[in-house]
């Protein structure tokens, strides 16, 4: 192990009475790939922004070459050796490649006629060094995020820098520029630089850490060598807890119930492959996986919407075929998307329009004349029994809060009484109380006898509310769990150990 870069001693930082950082120690090292993790708001940002000057802790030290500091500012981080990448602002937008890395090369030099041979020659070595290629006359401007991060990095090690820090580089990456990144994180460490690398993306952690740190609420909770932990363990310190047992809904059994929907060895090329599953009456279904498990396009193919390629559907005990919306539909299936904005709801339109739209053909008195009164009634029925606030139905769907979008869209559905209802990611960029309510509104719907099938990425929201819960990866199911059988982190160390 190489001498310590910089030194943090019992960093505490609070935003009024948020604790964010409660008393760390960090230690980071020359040659070190060190990977820093934790749950949404667990203080890694924070943290980061401490040694970057940007932050002045509360109290705490930190030590550089044997000096100690209250406080860095960013110039003295600068100066240090310390340099974060961002993944947008690092660069100027209108120089040139070779610019931007000759940067301070030509803002030093008090020579007025920049000599264009050397500032190729700094560009070119620059990139060398990091054993990247990008052609150095394009604009700042024109280049991917990918390749911005990689001519910041080229720029940084130009400048000597000692510790690289990097706060979810992998974000905006595509696999093939993670993989790139990786070799030249890599390359960097073999030159004896530090690296700070933050992420909870477990996979390419796991994949170049050589020390681990992991942050819980503001508190180190675990600082070792990488080999000596593994992901279930990982899991489990970044959560820390057993999710509580507040619901104890769901005991009653499902024994005897009517199935309505049986699938089975469904198959679409591609997207998923034999899957098999039952679903029945009240019963609410979650399914879950990383992106790109088949998830959507197996609710899309059970919406009609994807046909799938080979194996059998069975609604209420009789074979369906699926081949389009409207099918899915006359069988009393209903489905709402991801995106409520762009598939779910006729956003110009008013909100009582959107309520209706499914059921109107059944409002047409015999003379062909819609009847007013029961549209307006089935639209208030909704807006009570969904508690969406609005002065009223006449006003645009754009007029709602994200909340109340979603439960129009809900309302639209539920107004055509359907026996099966497929919700993909049903409370995505919905606010907390309208979450809740929404929650137990499928509860109370499923209560009746509806089926849900929950799509969701959301694991706390998934065990609240399923009955049984399937995993998917790679097109396929791979587990099938009771909710009495999961906890939160057990369900979030099998997603990430699968
Ligand atoms: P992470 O990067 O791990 O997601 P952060 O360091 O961004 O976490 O945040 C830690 C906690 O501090 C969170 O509760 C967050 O809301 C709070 N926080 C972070 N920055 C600020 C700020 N500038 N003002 C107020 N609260 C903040
Ligand atoms: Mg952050």
């Amino acid at each position: 192990m190489g001498e310590p870069v910089i030194e943090l001693r019992q960093i505490t930082k609070n935003f009024g009475g948020v604790k964010a950082l409660r008393g760390v120690d960090l230690t980071l090292y020359r040659g070190e790939v060190c990977c820093l993790i934790g749950e949404n708001g667990s203080g890694k940002s924070t943290l980061i922004k401490i040694i970057s000057g940007i932050h002045e802790p509360d109290s705490g030290e930190i030590i550089i070459d044997g000096f100690n500091y209250k406080r860095l500012y960013p110039l003295d981080s600068l100066k240090k050796g310390i340099e974060v990448i961002y993944q947008d602002f690092s660069l100027f937008p209108n120089l040139t490649v070779a610019e931007n890395l000759a940067i301070n090369e030509l803002l030093l030099s008090n020579n007025l006629l920049v000599k264009w041979k050397d500032v190729f020659e700094i560009a070119n070595k620059a990139l060398d060094n990091i054993n990247i290629y990008i052609d150095p006359k394009r604009l700042a401007n024109d280049l991917s995020v990918a390749e911005r991060q990689l001519v910041a990095i080229a720029r940084a090690v130009l400048r000597n820098t000692r510790l690289i820090i990097m706060d979810e580089p992998t974000t905006a990456l595509t696999q093939k520029e993670i993989d790139r990144l990786m070799k030249v994180i890599s390359t960097l460490k073999n030159k004896g630089t530090s690296i700070l690398f933050v992420s909870h993306k477990l996979d390419e952690v796991l994949q170049i850490a050589d020390r681990i740190v992991i942050l819980r609420n503001g508190e180190k909770v675990f600082d070792g060598k990488a080999e000596s932990i593994d992901r279930a363990t990982i899991v489990r310190y970044m959560i820390g807890r057993e999710l509580s047992h507040q619901l104890s809904l769901h005991k009653e059994e499902k024994k005897d119930v009517q199935v309505v929907l049986k699938v089975e060895h469904l198959t679409r090329k591609g997207n998923f492959y034999d899957i098999s599953f039952e679903l029945k009456r009240g019963e609410i279904l979650g399914i879950t996986g990383l992106l790109g498990s088949g998830r959507t396009a197996l609710a899309l193919s059970l919406f009609g919407a994807l046909p799938p390629d080979s194996g059998t559907i069975y609604v209420e005990g009789k074979q369906v075929t699926l081949n389009s919306i409207q099918d899915a539909i006359k069988h009393g299936i209903g489905y709402l998307p991801e995106d409520r904005v762009g598939e779910g709801l006729f956003i110009s339109q008013s909100i009582g329009k959107n309520i209706v739209v499914r059921v109107i053909n059944y409002m047409v008195k015999k003379i062909g004349l819609i009847d007013q009164f029961r549209v307006n009634d089935t639209i208030q029925t909704w807006l009570k029994q969904l508690k969406i606030v609005t002065p009223s139905a006449n006003l645009p769907v754009s007029s709602l809060s994200g909340g109340n979008q979603q439960r129009v869209v809900l309302a639209k559905w539920l107004a055509s009484n359907p026996k099966i209802l497929i919700l993909n990611g049903p409370t995505v960029g919905v606010d907390v109380g309208s979450k809740m309510e929404i929650h137990k509104l499928i509860r109370d719907l499923a209560a009746q006898g509806m089926a849900f099938i929950v799509i969701s990425d959301d694991i706390p929201e998934l065990l609240e509310i399923s009955h049984r819960i399937l995993l998917m990866k790679k097109g396929r199911i791979v587990g099938e769990f009771l909710r009495e059988m999961l906890t939160e982190s057990k369900l979030n160390a099998m997603l990430t150990a699968i």
